[in-house]
């Protein structure tokens, strides 16, 4: 196998992780509160992580990509990976680089295994092809008006509860793209490794640090 081209990378640059495969699953906007929360976890370990303007003022939700969860990762960069969970009963396990707080990916167990999340907002994606959003998802999470005025110029799917909308075509969809099985020779070549073996050898803590910051967040409208 060649060594891949596409990567993601944290701001600082010093933590990279290769993607075997490039092209991206899928793409959401993700207005959740969890999402919200992580990104403010890594706003506290460097202003430069702050929530875009966008962002912060419910324009948008968080951008999202999702890759095939075969990965390869150096070993300098596999020492700046830490893992965490926002709480014990959290479904998302995420990896933060130490260096500079870039939320570097994800994974839901809804994902089976054969997917990560990448938070495009916080992580920066190099060689990847050009995918348009996908769907809009967690309008539950934020103000009833910020919902309506993203509502009013929707040009996807609107998911506005995940939960009670998932058999929506849109909802299928992305679970169809991520549930995909990874092709099983790209998985034995050498070095490629998963997101759920980088975390059981690393370890994951739980940081449940800017829950009420960003639950308040979404109850005021700021
Ligand atoms: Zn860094
Ligand atoms: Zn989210």
């Amino acid at each position: 196998m060649q060594t891949p081209t596409a990567t993601l990378s944290c701001r600082c640059g010093a933590c990279r992780i290769a993607l075997v495969d490039p092209r991206p699953r899928a793409r959401s906007e993700c207005y959740c509160h969890d999402c919200r929360q992580r990104g403010l976890i890594a706003a506290g370990r460097d202003p430069a992580n702050a929530l875009p303007a966008a962002v912060r003022r419910f324009e948008r939700g968080i951008d999202l990509y999702y890759f095939a969860n075969a990965l390869v990762v150096d070993d300098d960069a596999c020492a700046l990976l830490a893992f965490s969970k926002l709480r014990a009963d959290a479904n998302n396990t995420t990896a933060m680089a130490a260096c500079c707080g870039t939320l570097m990916c994800g994974v839901h167990p809804a994902y089976l295994g054969h997917s990560i999340s990448v938070n495009a907002d916080s992580c920066r994606l190099q060689g990847v092809p050009p995918l348009a959003n996908q769907v809009v998802l967690f309008g539950c999470d934020i103000p009833a008006a910020a919902w309506q005025a993203r509502c009013a110029r929707a040009d996807v799917p609107m998911i506005y509860s995940v939960a009670a909308e998932a058999g929506a075509p849109a909802m299928v969809a992305l679970l169809t793209a991520l549930t995909t099985p990874v092709d099983a020779a790209l998985l034995r070549a050498p070095r490629v490794t998963t997101f759920e073996a980088l975390a059981t050898a690393a370890g994951v803590r739980l940081d449940d640090s800017c829950f009420e910051e960003s639950r308040a967040m979404a109850a005021s409208g700021d």
